[in-house]
């Protein structure tokens, strides 16, 4: 049954610059609602020309507004109202999410529009507690380390989570005393533009949170290479990440925080008490948005005495998936982003096969009686570290099974040759949890569950070619700070 007609539905076009909604002519870009595949939009692309308007624009608005000088106090509270806007209208920005994007709209609206806002304020919180330290010195010097924001903050995101990943790259930055310049994803290009509308009327100075659309080549690298920005932060792949800041190092130097890419193990021993349960978690690791989540548990490592009955317990909840529309409350499977993504899962598990990997479910794109694409739920055993499956970030509901016999060897399985971005550990043994925290080179380690949860607080971020860097928890702040150091002498009157 559908939720909404998203034929009825108006989407806010263009670019959000100096505080108002722009739509100027030029090029643009069909934007395509994945669900059904349908162009709904036509997205303006900001050249190199619009982009030196939007940073010269929210450069002059930092330095003349009261952003970053105001008591911090203030900005919290701004940011705090932004954050209850926001939730009020979850309804809205969550069927305006669900259209464009993957995210099924009873998530957008239960967990994607409140996540966003508690994300805003869990930042808000920061922005009078991280003003510096005085440092230890001698008694007739005194030293200071002063907390200070940079300036303008360029923020690019992905279409994953387009409204939560907004929300941790712009609520960080703002927080800590920043103007931005976001550019979302051009598949979902959007929600973001109501976030910024709805940040106008909290009293977010305009000028202060800026949007340019528009494709990477064009926009991204735009921002990236701008002499106003002095910082940038990026989530999405390995490979734009490489690109990004090898032009944040030939432009600037300038800094650059990157939440990339992951290929995450579900690590399982033989002593776990409870497999349905478990069959569960480790199913909703890999099927929620379609496995098109940066830390998808996309690797089961499990020990071989409970492989079959585990992997049996798995393939079951997989084939009882029914792919659908974002707005049909019936699916459980949303689409993948594009078709063109879809091809790219199906090519990588046909490589896999060709390994010598064997598909036991799924390996297959269904149009969900929509006409979008939809990839089914698979399981691929067979496989050895060297299998594609195994080895590339597939994005999509696609799980690889190991299994292993000794603690060593499933240690060894877990680690990834490329990324470090979380793995899962399940073990009713708190030693063997510990040892595997100890030996998994990654940025996240759950033990016995996966996923984040709503504490903001434990920072999120990847060892290896998965990042560098943090979103959320104070460490997220702290990357949008620069740090004063002061001395005096104080000894005697000058
Ligand atoms: P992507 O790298 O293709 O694009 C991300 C963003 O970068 C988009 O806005 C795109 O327009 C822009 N871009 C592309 N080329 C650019 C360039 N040369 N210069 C500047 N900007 C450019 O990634 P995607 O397909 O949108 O997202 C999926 C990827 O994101 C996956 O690899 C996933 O693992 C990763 N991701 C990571 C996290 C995390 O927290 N680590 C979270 C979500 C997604």
């Amino acid at each position: 049954m559908p939720i909404f007609d998203p034929d009825q539905i108006q989407v806010p076009v263009g670019h959000f610059i100096g505080g108002r909604l722009q739509t100027p002519a030029g090029a643009a870009l069909e934007v395509q609602r994945p669900s059904d595949g349908k162009v709904y939009a036509a997205l303006p692309v900001a050249d190199e020309a619009l982009v030196d308007i939007a940073a010269e624009n929210a450069w002059t608005a930092w330095k003349e507004s009261d952003w970053a000088r105001c008591a911090p106090r203030d900005r919290a509270r701004v940011l705090r109202r932004w954050a209850d806007l926001v939730e009020a209208e979850a309804p809205r920005l969550g069927v305006l999410e669900a259209l464009g994007s993957t995210r099924p709209v009873r998530d957008a609206i239960a967990w994607d529009v409140p996540f966003t806002a508690e994300g805003l304020r869990f930042f808000a919180e920061y922005a009078d507690k991280l003003g510096g330290e005085v440092a230890a010195t001698r008694h007739d010097h005194l030293g200071m380390v002063i907390a200070e924001p940079y300036g303008l903050i360029g923020a690019i995101t992905p279409w994953n989570f387009p409204l939560v990943m907004v929300s941790w790259k712009v609520g960080a930055a703002l927080a800590a005393g920043n103007a931005v310049l976001l550019k979302p994803s051009e598949l979902t290009p959007f929600s973001a533009l109501r976030l910024a509308e709805l940040a106008i009327q909290a009293g977010v100075p305009a000028g202060i949170f800026n949007i340019v659309q528009g494709d990477g080549r064009t926009t991204g690298e735009a921002i990236t290479r701008h002499p106003r920005v002095s910082k940038m932060t990026f989530t999405g792949s390995t490979r734009t990440g490489a690109a990004i800041m090898s032009a944040c190092a030939l432009h600037g130097p300038k800094p650059v925080t990157l939440e990339l890419g992951g290929k995450s193990p579900q690590l399982v021993f033989d002593d776990v008490r409870d497999l349905d349960k478990l069959a569960a978690t480790i199913a909703g690791a890999i099927t929620g948005n379609a496995g098109q989540v940066c830390v998808a548990g996309s690797r089961l490592i499990v020990q071989r005495r409970v492989a079959g009955a585990l992997v049996e317990r798995i393939r079951a909840i997989f084939t009882g998936h029914r792919p659908g529309a974002t707005w049909d409350e019936d699916a459980t499977l949303p689409p993948i982003i594009s078709a063109q993504q879809a091809a790219r899962i199906a090519a990588i598990v046909e490589r896999a096969q060709a390994a010598g990997g064997r598909v036991k479910c799924g390996g297959r794109i269904v149009d969900g009686g929509y006409g979008g694409a939809y990839y089914l739920p698979t399981l691929i055993d067979g496989v050895d570290t060297a299998n594609p499956a195994v080895s590339e970030e597939i994005f999509g509901p696609v799980l690889t099974v190991q299994t292993f016999d000794d603690e060593e060897e499933g240690f060894a399985l877990a680690s990834h040759d490329s990324y470090g971005l979380a793995a899962g550990v399940h073990t009713s043994d708190v030693g063997r949890a510990m040892r595997a925290v100890r030996r998994i080179e990654a940025g996240t380690v759950w033990v016995n569950r996966y996923g984040r949860s709503a504490d903001f607080v434990i920072p999120t971020g990847g060892y290896h070619q998965s990042g560098i860097g943090k979103d959320l928890g104070r460490q997220a702040v702290e990357a949008n700070l620069r740090f004063k150091s002061v001395l005096m002498d104080i000894g005697s009157p000058q």
